[in-house]
Parts: C-alpha cells; structure tokens; sequence
C-alpha cells in the first residue's frame, strides 16, 4: 500500500532507490492516509471482503478455528460479501483465556516479535500476539488518528498513560513516532512532574485515561497552574474507559482545549480502533482494519443503525492473532456512514458501558455511566465519585459517593438541598433511590490507569 519510491543521488553518477513504508504526509494534507481514510463505502465493502478471504484463509493455520470454520462450511472462496461474515461463528473472551497463553496464534512464535496480556476490566489474563508487521499497521492507525485532530510533526506529544503491558503506553508512543511528533513518554501518575514536563517541554497534546485528566487538573489548581495561561497544550486524547459527554464537556471547560474520545481494545491491538475526528460527532471505526458489527447481545443478530448492541469486532488485517467477530461486550451504536470530515468511516456512539459492568440493582438495569451524567452536571460536585452496591436486610442498596468542589460551601443547610437535589436527579434516571453522600476533595480512592467507578459488596450477587 504505501510503497513508494524514494531517490536520492549522493554523488553525481549514483541512484539509490530505496522503499519507505507509511512516510508522513505534507503538513497541510488533511489526512495522514488520504487513500484509505476517504474510501467510498463501496471501495470499503470490496476491501473488506478481500481482506476477510485473507484473514480467514490465515486461520486455517490455527486447528481450533479451522475446526470452527470447517464446521461452518466457511472457506476463504466462500466469502463473496461483507454479509457472509455472519457464517463465520463468533469468538470470545473466554476462548482466548481457555486457549491461554498462545492457542490462538496464527503464525508461529518465532515471526512474533510482542506481547500484549490484559487483565480485562473483568479477570482472567488474556494474551495478544503481534508481529512487526501488526505493530506497523497498528502505529499507522494512532498516527492516522492523532493526525486526524491537527496534530502534526511540530507538536510535543505526552503520553500519560501506563507503559507495559497495558497497550495506552506503548501504542500511543510508536503512533506518535510515526506520525513523527516530539514525544515525551511521562507514564501515568506522579502529577507534580506531569505538570512541569508539561510546562518545560511544550507540550501541546496528552493522552490519558479521563479520571486522570481530572486529577492532573486538580493537582494544577493547587499548584496555581493555569493551562491556558502556563501550557501550550491545544489537543487531548482520551480513552481507554467509559466516560460520559457531560465528563468530556468538563474536562475540554477545564483545560481550555479539544478532548477527543479514543477507544481501543488490546484483542484488536490497543489504541488505534476508533478514534473522534474535530466533527467530535462519534469515533470513525477504521473499516480497513476492521468489520464491525452491533448485535443484538441476546440474539446475537444485527440490529438496525442506531439501535444500542454489542459491539462485535474482526480484525482484517492481523497476522499473529485476527479475531473473527470477537465480542466485545460493549454496548454502543452506529451513528452514521458518512461525515463532514470526508471520513466514510462507520461512526461509533461513545459506548455506553460494558454489558458485564451492568448493575442489576433490585430489578433494574444500570450503568455507571448513567450516574455519571448527572453528577457532571452539579458545577457544586468534583469528578471523583465511587458507587458502593451492599446488601442490608436482603435489600440490595446503591451507594453514590461523590467529592465536592473544594470552595463550594460548608454551610450545612446548601449542602443538604444540594444532596435531595443530586439524589432526586439520580432517581429520575435510574430509577430507584440511591444513597447519596457528598464528600471532601480528596477523600475517594484515585486510580492512576482505568478508574475503578463500582464496588460491589452484595453477598447475593444478581
Ligand atoms: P483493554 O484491552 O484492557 O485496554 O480494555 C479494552 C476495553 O476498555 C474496551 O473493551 C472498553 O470496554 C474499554 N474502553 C476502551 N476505550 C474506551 C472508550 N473510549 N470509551 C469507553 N470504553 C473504552
Ligand atoms: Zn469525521
């Protein structure tokens, strides 16, 4: 795809020919991959199905999905359209945690040259396997993304995120370098320094999960840091967990910039899947590298455009480890197939939460989410909050605990009709009355990577 020839004449009798894969592209070019980014949905269809044949034909290498795929009379020739995906049989987590670590390879150890492992946000590791090939492509989709939003070789990129296994550190990072920023990988946590490698390097654009951003802020208001005033920063990427558009809106008012929603899962390679473009109008899902689905999570069928499913994913152009119609467990929709930005893209609502992150809650069915949407609403209420689900007499109760702005009030009677009002807001949305605390700054558990929102200490679990 990106080979192109380079020349260069060293002395006056010699050519040099040499290919480079992925160069970067002229400063004004609005799109870091022009061919791809701003193929017809009719240029995608056909790449997909050309790219499905292969992937399949790849994991005729692997006995489990060959015997899967034999079984489903599914062969590379048999695919003739993108619908014929729906004969290949879904895979799972729990597949990849029985056929733990490598049992899913589809190439030999040797062509790998990474690891990936992820606790999940639910248990059991999980391993992924890249070649460098992977690793390419998965730098090309980050550099795509970051360039997406305005970024360009002049920026200074930090990337507060964790390095390791968790794939926010080094996806980020080889994404940056490709696309050929100045990046300063800072790691998640220790805030104070956070802020002066912010001021002292010129950092104009951070990646990190939300809850920290908001952290980072709180540490900067102590510290008397205006970003406006004391940083250069014009972009954030933030991701890796579910946030609400009432948590963005405060942290774009926080820190004066742009925040731009990036989702990634580390069974697809980390960072990279979806990412929103400055339409800020959902995250285009790239669809050269991926098929997505939204099913219905009882049926498994697809559901119209628009309505929430699950979100079922297959990597199209993976060597070491593809994923046919991985489910996700994340609850989302489409939003639309096309977009000002000239993307065609598949254009994916923020996720509403994971169905295993659901709280079942006397009958009703909850998200985090849900709750956090109220609460960012109160400008009396800080961003921190943790919901505590106990079981007291049989019953089953939710309690919200949420950490005040700083120089609201200790006037005890505001907070009170502050509290019935928070409390009476959350009850009109989810539906039954939760336990509502407001509490000092400072006092709720922070959590460098992905924020820990629900603790459940019922002794029936539902
Ligand atoms: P991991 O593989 O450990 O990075 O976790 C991937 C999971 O993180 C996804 O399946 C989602 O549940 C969650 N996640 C990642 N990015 C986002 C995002 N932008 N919004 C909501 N959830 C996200
Ligand atoms: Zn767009």
């Amino acid at each position: 795809m990106y080979l192109v020839p380079l020349y260069f004449v060293p002395g006056p009798f010699v050519l040099y020919f040499a290919m480079i894969k992925f160069p970067v592209p002229d400063d004004s070019c609005e799109y870091f991959d022009k061919e791809h980014e701003t193929m017809t949905r009719e240029q995608i269809e056909t790449l997909q199905v050309e790219r499905l044949r292969e992937t399949v034909q790849r994991c005729m290498n692997n006995p489990i999905y060959k015997q899967r795929l034999e079984e489903a009379g599914v062969t590379p020739e048999s695919i003739n359209s993108v619908a014929d995906i729906r004969r290949i049989p879904f895979t799972t987590k729990a597949d990849l945690r029985d056929n733990y670590p490598f049992g899913l390879s589809c190439v030999p150890l040797r062509e790998c040259v990474r690891l990936h492992s992820s606790s999940g946000t639910t248990g059991n590791p999980t391993v992924i396997l890249h070649t460098q090939n992977d690793l390419d492509e998965w730098a090309n989709q980050v550099a795509r993304n970051l360039w997406m939003v305005g970024l360009r070789p002049d920026d200074v990129f930090q990337n507060s995120s964790g390095y390791g296994m968790f794939t926010g550190g080094l996806g980020f990072q080889y994404g940056a370098e490709r696309l050929g920023m100045l990046t300063v990988p800072a790691a998640a946590g220790n805030s104070l320094r956070q802020i002066k490698f912010m001021k002292d390097f010129g950092t104009t654009a951070l990646h990190a999960v939300p809850s920290y951003v908001t952290r980072l802020y709180e540490v900067m208001q102590e510290q008397g840091v205006d970003p406006r005033r004391d940083t250069k920063l014009k972009v954030l990427a933030i991701g890796a967990e579910p946030h609400s558009e009432e948590q963005r809106q405060r942290i774009q008012n926080m820190l004066g910039v742009k925040a731009y929603n990036s989702f990634g899962m580390s069974e697809m390679c980390g960072p990279g899947v979806g990412f929103e473009c400055k339409e800020q109008n959902g995250l285009h899902f790239w669809e050269d590298y991926y098929i997505v689905e939204i099913v219905d999570p009882e049926t498994l069928e697809p559901v119209p455009d628009g309505e929430i499913g699950e979100l079922v994913l297959t990597s199209i152009k993976r060597e070491a480890m593809p994923l046919l119609r991985y489910r996700t467990r994340d609850l989302t929709r489409v939003l639309g197939r096309t977009c000002p930005c000239g993307r065609n893209h598949v254009r994916i609502d923020r996720m509403k939460g994971r169905s295993d992150d659901m709280m079942v809650l006397r009958g009703v069915n909850i998200f985090p989410i849900q709750i956090e949407k109220i609460l960012m609403n109160f400008k009396e209420l800080a961003s921190n909050y943790l919901i505590t689900l106990t079981t007291d007499q049989e019953n089953d109760n939710m309690t919200v605990e949420v950490e005040l702005e700083e120089l609201f009030t200790d006037d005890y009677g505001r907070l009170e009709s502050l509290r019935k009002e928070v409390t009476r807001q959350l009850k009109d949305e989810i539906l039954l009355t939760p336990i509502v605390k407001l509490v000092p700054k400072g006092t709720l558990p922070v959590s460098e990577g992905k924020a820990v929102r629900v603790v459940d200490k019922r002794t029936v679990y539902q």
